[in-house]
């Protein structure tokens, strides 16, 4: 199945595997939304880590290990590793602030989509909370995001990730996310830069990568644009 691209050389369609819905549609006439991940795309830090540096009573980095190594899934590494974690949420928001660097020119990157009309729309598997703070702390707290539910317990944090159908899911919460948006007729442009972002990465239109994403796209063969900051995008976006 040929699935019109964005009119861009830089970075033809890679593989697909789901069906697209409006597939003979013109690019002009598709809506376009562009899926993004947050740690260590929209920061330069991975604010979990930093707050699992703090506060996790354990070794919560043997479990990073074992994610890496592909033998527990990135949902039971969240889950298991703020399980550790005691402490309260203010306390937890108090060690981040001014702490998470924000990559250059995201402000620019969020003009321009909506300048262009495109939907953006963040899904990480980072926890809610605190990316919905940092959004905050730098006046952009009205993008939608969909992350891991954070509930604080004296006991530990529990973290749960919920499917746009309501369903509890142990992983695979940005591929279910590019589906929806798939079947709902829209154009993705994906961007991201970790080994979770590569599975959904494949179903989308567009890939602009940076770190193990962009490694993955580099030995596999698999077309995308790398960038170091935001203005990389938007370049690159402009030429549509
Ligand atoms: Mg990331």
């Amino acid at each position: 199945m040929l699935v019109p691209n964005l009119g861009l050389s830089i970075c033809k369609p890679i593989f697909f595997t789901f069906p697209v819905k409006d597939a003979n549609l013109s690019s002009q006439s598709m809506k376009t939304l562009a899926q993004c991940d947050f740690d260590g795309t929209i920061t330069e830090d991975d604010a979990s880590f930093i707050l699992l540096d703090i506060f996790a009573r354990g070794d919560w980095r043997r479990l990073l290990r074992d994610y890496k190594e592909r033998r527990i899934s990135v949902g039971q590494f969240n889950t298991r590793a703020f399980a550790l974690v005691k402490a309260d949420k203010p306390a937890m928001l108090e060690a981040i602030k001014g702490r998470v660097k924000i990559r250059p020119d995201f402000h620019e990157l969020v003009a321009y989509f909506s300048s262009r009309g495109f939907r953006l729309v963040i899904v990480s598997n980072g926890l809610d909370f605190y990316i919905k703070a940092i959004l905050k702390e730098i006046g952009l707290e009205n993008i939608e995001v969909h992350a891991a539910q954070t509930q604080f317990h004296p006991e530990g944090i529990k973290v749960q990730y919920i499917g746009p159908d309501g369903k509890q899911l142990d992983d695979g919460l940005k591929q279910a996310y590019i589906k929806l948006f798939l079947r709902q007729g829209y154009r993705v442009i994906y961007i991201g830069n970790g080994d979770s972002d590569i599975a959904p990465a494949k179903y989308a239109h567009q890939v602009f990568a940076r770190g193990e994403l962009l490694a993955y796209c580099k030995k596999n063969n698999l077309e995308c644009k790398p960038f170091e900051d935001f203005n990389d995008v938007v370049r690159a976006l402009e030429v549509l």
